[in-house]
């Protein structure tokens, strides 16, 4: 299915926004819960790629649990109606005030990454008379072959245990009395677009749980995470994720005990497709081997192409002259800010409307206030 611009009435409006086409997010989300449900898995939504309200409780309203970092995200994502048994509380440095907040809501699942922070996790849990279910974050050490910027699960990244330390989790967690183990967690990054990396992990995820059984352990879940990515190339041929392949992937590959479950947390791939950044050109100037279109939103509406170098499409939604090569550039003050080079596009003049493509994830949440700039407003294809 193919994004939807309704460029008549988007050319009505200030830019820059976002703009979310509903119907491909619904239509993405439908595809989530038929594969993954066709194999009794179950998926917790990555909220910081997106948590804009319509889109979370769209997600909601769908079925899906909550995938947290902060405990900002878990107070939203509570707010917005997940129930405490569908959220998930991951993240390198939990401040007290987090743990607490998940404390006292009852969450699903801690999934904790050091064993200072299983400790931490005892004492406040005992403080409030209370035995928090904890999953452990491991780190195994599997290349995502992405970006180095998004890659998380090798030994040198700051996240999850590392497999020496196994052993002295294992034994703290006899002597901690207020946590108890519920399950394993990996994440090996993100935007990942070879299967083949997920198949490492499969593997390395069932060497791991043989290690856990010969000491006795097995957890009620194993939790795979996200990562799985997106055709930022070619938005609309491929607008909705391959999650068949994917799914059947762990369900062939991955070697689960009787009663165990498996989970995932997907953030890009739900809703990365249905988001366009939407700006007008201000002006065109000439460079000395280039022409620049200059447009009036920058990276502080998108960072991804200025923070991970990555490539978004670019349209101009109103030209259909023939075409010339642009290095498309926003307004603020640094030299990053770039959405692409040497763009094909029709013939582009003052006034003309941009679409930024598949910028639904990573996209609106990441905006920030740089050189003063207003946040980036958002529209929805129902709502217009
Ligand atoms: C970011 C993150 C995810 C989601 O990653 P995507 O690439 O957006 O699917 C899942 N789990 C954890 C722990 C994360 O930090």
């Amino acid at each position: 299915m193919n994004f939807n611009f309704p460029v008549d009435s988007l050319n009505q409006l200030q830019t820059p926004f976002y703009f979310y086409d509903m119907a491909l997010l619904n239509a993405t989300l439908d595809s989530v819960k038929k594969e993954a449900g066709s194999y009794g898995f179950k998926v917790h939504y990555a909220v910081k790629a997106n948590a804009n309200d319509r889109i979370l409780s769209t997600i909601k309203d769908a079925g899906f649990g909550a995938d947290c970092v902060s405990g900002n995200e878990v107070k939203k994502a509570l707010e917005t109606g997940f129930g405490a048994s569908g959220v998930v509380f991951a993240g390198v440095g939990k401040a007290d005030w987090e743990i607490n907040l998940g404390l006292d809501n009852d969450i699903a699942c801690f999934n904790v990454e050091s064993i200072p922070e299983l400790e931490i996790i005892n004492e406040l849990a005992e403080k409030k008379g209370k035995v928090a279910k904890v999953a452990l974050r491991i780190n195994p050490n599997v290349n995502a072959n992405t970006h180095h910027y998004i890659t998380t699960g090798l030994e040198e990244n700051k996240f999850g245990i590392n497999q020496w330390d196994l052993e002295n989790v294992i034994d703290a967690l006899a002597k901690l009395k207020n946590v108890e183990l519920e399950g394993l967690h990996f994440h090996i990054g993100s935007q990942i677009t070879d299967l083949m990396s997920f198949k490492d992990l499969c593997l390395r995820v069932n060497e791991l749980q043989k290690w856990f059984i010969s000491h006795q352990i097995c957890p009620k879940v194993v939790n795979v995470g996200g990562g799985l990515g997106i055709d930022y190339e070619q938005p609309d041929s491929s607008s909705i994720p391959d999650f068949k392949s994917f799914f059947k992937l762990f369900d062939e590959l991955l070697e689960l005990k009787p009663g165990q479950e498996l989970h995932f947390e997907l953030g890009r791939s739900m809703v990365g497709q249905c988001g366009a950044l939407l700006s007008k050109v201000l002006y065109v100037k000439n460079g000395v081997n280039t022409k620049f279109a200059i447009v009036d939103a920058g990276m502080s509406d998108l960072i991804r192409p200025a923070l991970y170098q990555a490539y978004h499409k670019i349209e101009n939604l109103t030209s259909n002259k023939p075409s010339a090569k642009y290095d498309v550039v926003g307004p603020i003050c640094e030299s990053s800010d770039c959405f692409g080079k040497a763009v094909d596009l029709p013939e582009t003049g003052r006034g003309d409307l941009i679409a930024i493509r598949s910028a639904g994830a990573y996209g609106e949440i990441m905006a920030n206030r740089y050189n003063l700039r207003e946040l980036p407003l958002a529209y929805y294809s129902d709502e217009i």
